[in-house]
């Protein structure tokens, strides 16, 4: 079963709770796709057996030697990446888009386009099976293949060690990549919490999910914070016809577990929110939900 757990926006508990997915079981194959901000390997600590470069695009550099600071390229470049600083031409290459046009149009042959390759998908053990992450470098784009390098392998070293149950803690919000964290898994879980913005974001996370015909849950993390937006998050759910896997309370012990680099199934496994969280775990791997 391969389940990810995604949310609208970011601050809802989904990581949280995909680290207490993963430690449910003995063996488990976690994947960390929020590769702008992974953070389970902070909390996991694997042992790292492999790493491998993400080229994510290109650069332009400028070989001082060879430049006249003519300020040709400056003129020319869409992406405002080029400025002129005491005198001296340069590019940034965060905000270098890599098209190119300024390598092809110095007339010094100055400017060359290198690989951005800080880019990472690290993969290994952890105390409960497998882990495959992907960090993507300040600046650097093309995340949702990133994400797709990560899954590729996670499927892959999965396979190799019979890891049915694959949890996967995808980015938030719905961008490209959401969409690849969430292509052909099983069960896509939706992480809200009952506010305004947690219901919009749900409505248009839902909206991007129904695109895929996937078997989508919603779980209402802090349920107990605001009981009517809970209300009208569960009659949502209804309406949309989409699968209600469960209600979590606020609980400051969430918070205590990550302090002790513990998911919150480790930290308090005898908790209330522990034990619901092991049913809805359950609850989706079990019940054939209705797409
Ligand atoms: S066009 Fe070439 S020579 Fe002119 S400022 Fe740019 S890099 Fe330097
Ligand atoms: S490669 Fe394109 S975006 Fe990057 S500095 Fe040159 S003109 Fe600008």
């Amino acid at each position: 079963m391969e389940l990810a757990v995604i949310s609208g926006k970011g601050g809802t508990g989904k990581s949280s709770i995909s680290a207490a997915f993963a430690t449910l079981s003995e063996r488990v194959m976690v994947v960390d796709c929020d590769v702008d901000a992974a953070n389970l390997y902070l909390l996991f600590h694997p042992t790292i057996h492999k790493e491998e470069i993400y080229v994510a695009g290109e650069s332009a550099i400028i070989d001082e030697s060879k430049c006249t600071d003519c300020g040709l390229c400056m003129t020319y470049c869409r992406f405002d990446a080029i400025s002129e600083v005491n005198g001296k031409i340069i590019i940034n290459e965060t905000t270098c888009d890599g098209c190119h046009l300024c390598s092809r149009i110095c007339p010094e042959q100055a400017i060359t386009m290198v690989e951005n390759n800080k880019s990472r998908m690290y993969s290994g053990d952890f105390r409960n099976g497998k882990m495959v992450y992907g960090k993507l470098a300040p600046g650097e784009e093309n995340s949702g293949k990133l994400v797709a390098m990560v899954r590729d392998e996670a499927r892959k070293t999965a396979k190799e060690n019979n890891l049915d149950t694959i949890v996967i803690d995808g980015p938030p919000g719905i961008g490209c990549a959401v969409i690849s964290s969430i292509t052909g898994v099983d069960n896509v879980l939706i992480i809200t919490e009952p506010s305004l913005s947690g219901i919009h974001d749900l409505k248009r996370t839902v909206e991007m999910t129904s695109k895929f015909n996937i078997k989508t849950w919603v779980l209402i993390n802090k349920y107990d914070l605001n009981e009517t937006a809970t209300k009208q998050i569960e009659d949502l759910c209804v309406h949309l016809n989409i699968n209600l896997a469960g209600k979590l309370p606020f609980d400051k012990k969430f918070v205590s577990a990550m302090i002790n680099c513990q998911s919150i199934v480790e930290y308090a496994p005898e908790s209330d929110v522990s034990k619901k969280i092991a049913q809805v775990f359950e609850k989706i791997n079990q019940k054939p939900a209705e797409r």
